[in-house]
């Protein structure tokens, strides 16, 4: 068997690749998209995105799933790896991923972004995920009606602090400079918000509290005068958002590639860079403006020039150059991830919208084994009887599912054996009525719809492919609970819940739930989560942050 060689490949998946993957799919690459995490980079971490030509107002979730769908339109092929060495300088170049295997092109495009940096001041680390935040759309929510400091005067910071006005008592913007470093009208944005206070010249010296943020010390680096903002006693806490600036995720090529003295990658208006067949997109680059549609247009050029060298490259090792029709829309044995977020407001009047509802029983239609939703009912809460309306309508999207409701209390062993400890709950029956270890305690709409649907999925048919060492780590397991704490707006928790479910699908001494924070307050504050996702594991440890299959099975491990 001849060893696959790609015409291209783009390491990262945020705008540049996306942008980069349409423009080289349309021009009939053969071309691979390696991302290590989460498909979209720093866009999907962005509440609001309203100066992209064309797109009046879009969340980051909503405009780089537009960008992935057109690229695989145009044929191209994702991969989830992380690239950590690259050789770089042969005709073939070749990626080498953590597990050490090996990914080989013609040409690549490294368009890898940029890594939000910490300020360093002490306590940051410590109390991340107690109150220190860098997400705004994850974790805006757990501090809903609190105090909320923003640290920075960039684009970012601007931008979010106006987001985070939705949820916060009053939002404090910290700004070390003496004024904003982003343009006049995004700073005025926030300048004019009357809800948004900014002090100018000022850093935190220190912040300390009780197991979560409860007190901050910040320094006026002119005056050297100091103040002190305590969580009041009815709040407990506060939270503290950073945006200071990133810097460049370059350390995989810097052995290879000439970095400038910050780490950014320096190249021509091609996007060339120092080796022939290399190009950098995006973030990472030397440039002025860090923005999507810089990166998008970097993005373009580069794959358009890796285009012609790959032609050339290939008449010269007189390889053939085959246009290859590229499928126009591509068949997935996966479900991919449901487009738009759920809501009350549509045609007929339910939870999903006619094209979702269409999408949906696309995914449900290989279904082989019935699924079962149970439901246990509390007609005296609110959410539990909204969950029966959504699980209701969920489950008539396809005859393999089967919506069930019991009382509250009608039915103790049945509530045993699904470890009913809260509501609203809706647990996850196999094709024999045995509880899966999948359960969704609050409604899993927002982002949560795609574990919902991959539950079902995995429960209901083979399952998404899985590789026979993550699966006998899985089945080893000893671990038998976790809980996920999740916000809707969390574009990142859905993939910690979706795993940890597929976990429990394959070893049933496992069971996975989601929580919705917003829904349980005592748990929150009992394991002082202020950060999603956090995984609380046998109800002990608790573990901040987005993670893939490899980094929850060695936490559940350890
Ligand atoms: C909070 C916030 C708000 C913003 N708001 C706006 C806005 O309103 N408008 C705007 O135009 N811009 C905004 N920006 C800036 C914009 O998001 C960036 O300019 C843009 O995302 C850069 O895209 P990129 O593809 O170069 O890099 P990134 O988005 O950083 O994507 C890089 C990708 O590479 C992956 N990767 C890294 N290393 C590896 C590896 N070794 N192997 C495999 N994959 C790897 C990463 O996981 C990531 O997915 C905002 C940024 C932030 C942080």
């Amino acid at each position: 068997m001849t060893e696959k060689i790609y015409d291209l490949a783009i390491i990262g998946a945020g705008a540049a690749a996306l942008s980069a993957g349409i423009y080289a799919g349309r021009s009939m690459l053969d071309t691979i998209i390696i991302e290590k995490d989460k498909i979209g980079g720093q866009t999907v971490t962005t509440s609001t995105i309203a100066n992209y030509p064309g797109v009046k107002d879009a969340t980051g979730p909503a405009l780089i799933e537009e960008m992935r769908e057109q690229a695989e339109i145009f044929g191209c092929e994702f991969t989830t790896k992380e690239i950590v060495e690259t050789k770089l300088v042969d005709d073939v170049k070749v990626l080498v991923d953590k597990n050490g295997q090996e990914i080989k092109a013609y040409a690549v495009i490294v368009a890898t972004g940029t890594s939000r940096n910490k300020i360093g001041f002490p306590g940051e680390i410590e109390y991340t995920g107690r109150g220190i935040a860098y997400c705004s759309t994850c974790d805006g929510e757990l501090f809903t009606g609190m105090d909320v400091f923003v640290l920075g005067g960039g684009f970012a910071a601007a931008e979010e602090s106006v987001y985070l006005t939705r949820y916060a008592k009053k939002v404090h913007m910290i700004i070390r400079e003496p004024d904003f470093t982003c343009a006049p009208a995004t700073a005025n944005l926030a300048k004019e918000h009357p809800n948004i206070e900014i002090t100018y010249n000022t850093e935190v010296k220190e912040i300390s509290g009780d197991g979560v943020l409860q007190k901050a010390v910040f320094v006026n680096n002119e005056t050297g005068e100091e103040s002190v903002f305590e969580a009041s006693e009815e709040d407990g806490s506060f939270g503290m958002f950073v945006f200071a600036g990133s810097s460049p995720n370059t350390k995989l090529v810097k052995e290879q590639l000439e970095l400038d003295g910050r780490g950014f990658v320096p190249t021509n208006d091609n996007m060339e860079t120092n080796i022939e067949g290399v190009y950098a997109a995006g973030d990472l680059r030397v440039k002025e403006l860090r923005q999507i549609v810089t990166a998008t247009s970097d993005g373009a050029i580069a794959a358009t020039k890796a285009q012609q060298y790959v032609e050339k490259l290939k008449e010269k090792l007189g390889i053939e150059v085959t246009v290859i029709a590229k499928p126009k829309e591509t068949k997935k044995a996966q479900p991919k991830e449901v487009k738009k977020e759920t809501s009350n407001q549509n045609t007929s009047g339910g939870w999903f919208p006619d094209a979702m509802k269409e999408q949906l029983k696309g995914i449900f239609g290989k279904l082989t084994k019935s699924v079962t939703l149970l439901h246990v009912l509390d007609a005296s809460n609110p959410k539990s009887v909204e969950l029966a309306s959504f699980a209701k309508e969920f489950s008539s999207l396809s005859d393999k599912m089967i919506y069930r409701s019991v009382d509250k209390g009608e039915d103790v062993a049945l509530e045993e054996s699904i470890q009913l400890t809260r509501m609203p709950s809706l647990a996850i029956l196999n094709e024999n009525d045995e509880f899966t270890g999948i359960k969704f305690s609050g409604i899993p709409s927002g982002h949560e719809l795609n574990s919902l649907v991959l539950a079902v999925y995995n429960v209901g048919s083979q399952g998404q492919e899985i590789d026979a060492a993550v699966k006998e780590r899985i089945e080893q397991l000893k671990v038998n609970k976790i809980e996920i704490c999740v916000s809707l707006t969390c574009h990142l928790c859905p993939d910690v819940v979706a795993a940890c479910q597929r976990i429990a699908s394959i070893n049933h001494n496992v069971t996975a739930e989601m929580i919705d924070t917003s829904l349980f307050p005592e748990l929150k504050k009992e394991k002082k989560i202020m950060s999603v996702p956090a995984m609380i594991i046998n109800g002990e440890k608790v573990v901040f942050g987005s993670k893939n299959m490899d980094e929850i099975l060695a936490e559940l491990e350890n």
